[in-house]
């Protein structure tokens, strides 16, 4: 239990930063990353100067984080920074932990990564380690079940990512919370799990089925929010004891700030869609660092459906993820500065 007295010391939020390589593997130009520590990173602006005065010719901006990884971090060494988080699902904390940046920027790479062994992502290897974590409990009189489910969240609208059924019969989805504040949707699949293959398994019809509505609509997926939810029952019949918690790992729609003139009709929907609830993200999780009162879970959709593993005693990890390019200059500075003020 000693690392959750080490967690709960630094606060139940944490904030991670990871950059992606450079698509032809060169050297970063206006990423600094000291090599003596991994908590900082400097963005460095170099222009033209209008005023012809020095001082306007340079700017740094500084930003610290509880990590930040460097472009050659491996999938397993990020995991491995997670992986005591991921751990206190089976302790009875809810977990969540999400991805953000823009577009490009290895969001789905971080949290799905790719089927090879090596680049597999936080959700494989999490429900890796929790299913075996939970068999070795079972010797200590434990008995677990696992219950996945994996929702998109595309302008508001519950789209179900484990739905087999016709297409034409698709059912609508609800939010609905019990009094005991816990979340569940209507309609939704929830598959019982106890292997790492089922999982990913699940992956692979997430897949298919954002496959599906990409056809009509190109680069959907980028504008939506993935929430893949294990839930964790835990049972200790020998000394009565039971436990219940949530891990939570979330891709979330692409942070980029479309151009509005460019943006109408349908794009100017799903525009306003991600504005509200990536700027609610924040605003909630900010508000629960700041242990405000209220907090506005029922702004939007995404937030109203973690409702449950957000707040309490759950823990929190948001990646930022970062595209090295300098043309993301602007975008890479939004992402920087919405990280540092979720905490
Ligand atoms: P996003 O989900 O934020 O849009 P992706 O995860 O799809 O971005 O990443 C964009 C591209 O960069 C993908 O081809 C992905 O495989 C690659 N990529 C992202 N992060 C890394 C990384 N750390 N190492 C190697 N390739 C990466
Ligand atoms: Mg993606």
């Amino acid at each position: 239990r000693l690392h959750n007295s080490i967690q709960e010391l630094k606060g139940n939020i944490r904030v991670f930063c990871r950059v992606r390589p450079l698509v032809d593997g060169g050297n970063l130009k206006h990423i600094q990353l000291p090599a003596n520590d991994n908590k900082t990173i400097t963005l460095a602006k170099t222009e033209e100067s209008h005023t012809g005065k020095a001082a306007d010719t340079h700017k740094n901006y500084n930003f610290s984080f509880d990590r930040v990884f460097s472009p050659s971090a491996s999938q397993q060494e990020v995991f491995e920074e997670i992986s005591l988080l991921v751990q206190s699902a089976l302790d009875g904390y809810n977990v969540c932990c999400f991805a953000y940046g823009q577009t490009g920027s290895g969001k789905t790479y971080t949290m799905e990564g790719d089927e090879f062994d090596q680049s597999r992502g936080v959700i494989p290897r999490a429900v890796q380690q929790i299913f075996k974590a939970s068999e070795k409990l079972g010797a200590q009189g434990w008995q677990f079940t696992f219950t996945a489910s994996f929702v998109e969240i595309y302008n508001e609208t519950l789209r179900d990512l484990l739905y087999t059924g016709k297409a034409n019969k698709r059912p609508e989805h609800e939010i609905r919370k019990s009094t005991a504040n816990e979340v569940t949707i209507t309609n939704l699949t929830y598959k019982s799990v106890s292997n790492e293959d089922q999982v990913l398994g699940l992956i692979e019809l997430a897949n298919q089925n954002r496959a599906t509505a990409q056809t009509a609509q190109n680069d959907r997926s980028s504008r939506s929010h993935s929430v893949f939810q294990l839930d964790i029952e835990g049972m200790n019949a020998g000394r009565d004891i039971k436990c219940k918690s949530t891990l939570c790992l979330v891709d979330l729609a692409g942070s980029e700030r479309m151009v509005k003139s460019q943006s109408q009709g349908e794009r100017f929907k799903e525009m306003t869609a991600i504005n509200g609830s990536l700027s609610n993200l924040g605003i909630v999780i900010a508000a629960l660092a700041n242990k405000e009162s209220y907090v506005p879970y029922r702004n939007s959709k995404l937030t109203y459906l973690l409702q449950g593993c957000l707040g309490g005693n759950s823990k929190t990890l948001m990646f930022v993820n970062i595209a090295p390019e300098l043309d993301s200059f602007g975008e890479t500075l939004n992402s920087l500065r919405f990280a540092s003020k979720v905490r």
